[in-house]
């Protein structure tokens, strides 16, 4: 008989809490996520979901708990018994490991779609310009822009420009995606071509943190939907559970609106 494989979370979030000065942003945040495990997070606004997806990508420091990536603790490590931040540059090393998506695309206008896709890879982790490029052109085949590798940002719709970030993100290898609300900043029409990119990496292994509105994604594409709301998780479960049944007044009253 083989052993069974136990596999670890990737993503191990305990006891997480933020604050900006007096106001307490998320108060005990625990989340597991394990390797290739697709997660929706829903909630108001303001309830501190852009918030925790900056913790996990250390933009923000966190006041207390941990989080870890990869079996790493993110933006800390523990030497006699004591936490002690890291340098910037084992920061920026954890940081490779995480890839994000961002509302405003952010693309450099004055690259071209493959000069935006292989800048991080070659200018920041000194990858060879011929495995970028070749990198990049997979990822443009991926998102389905193959043919836009020379084309420049404004030359672009606003799905194919966030289509192109996410080739972005995805260029440094990332073994964790956070999306923060990507289809937000996009016109109605365009959002469904951005949601089927996302779908088919969720297809593919990727191990996902989104969070959105959008709550036919949510259905879909989620292996675990999160319902948080003032800094907490109120709810987690399947998602047929937690939008298909949520038990939470607060969980119901967010869904109720989107019926
Ligand atoms: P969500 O993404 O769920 O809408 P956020 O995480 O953006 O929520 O924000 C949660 C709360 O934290 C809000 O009250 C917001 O105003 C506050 N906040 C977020 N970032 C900062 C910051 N850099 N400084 C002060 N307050 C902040
Ligand atoms: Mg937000």
């Amino acid at each position: 008989m083989t052993a069974p494989v136990i596999q670890k979370p990737l993503v191990r979030a305990r006891k997480v809490h933020k604050a900006f000065d007096k106001l307490e942003v998320l108060k005990g945040i625990d989340l597991d996520i394990m390797p290739g495990e697709v997660v929706v997070v829903l909630g108001p606004s303001g309830s501190g979901k852009s918030t925790f997806l900056r913790c996990i990508n250390h933009l923000e420091a966190i006041n207390g708990g941990y989080i870890e990536v990869d079996g790493e603790q993110i933006g800390y490590r523990l030497r006699n018994d004591r936490l002690e931040k890291l340098s910037d540059n084992a920061i920026a090393r954890q940081r490779r490991k995480i890839g994000m998506v961002f509302q405003q695309f952010n693309l450099y206008p004055h690259m071209t779609v493959l000069q935006n896709i292989i800048e991080a890879p070659v200018g920041v982790h000194g990858e060879s310009r011929s495995d970028a490029v070749a990198n990049a052109k997979r990822l443009l085949e991926r998102v389905g822009l193959s043919e836009k590798a020379d084309a420049y940002p404004r030359q672009l719709s606003g799905g194919q420009q966030q289509r192109v970030a996410i080739a972005r993100a995805l260029a440094i290898k990332p073994k964790l995606m956070l999306f923060d609300e990507p289809t937000s900043a996009l016109d109605p029409e365009l959002v469904g071509e951005v949601l089927a990119t996302m779908r088919d990496l969720s297809k593919q292994g990727l191990t996902m943190i989104v969070v959105t509105h959008e709550i036919s994604f949510a259905r879909e594409a989620a292996d675990r939907v999160v319902f948080m709301d003032g800094g907490k998780i109120v709810e987690m479960g399947k998602p047929e559970d937690v939008i298909g049944n949520p038990q939470h007044p607060r969980t119901q009253a967010f869904l109720s609106r989107f019926l």
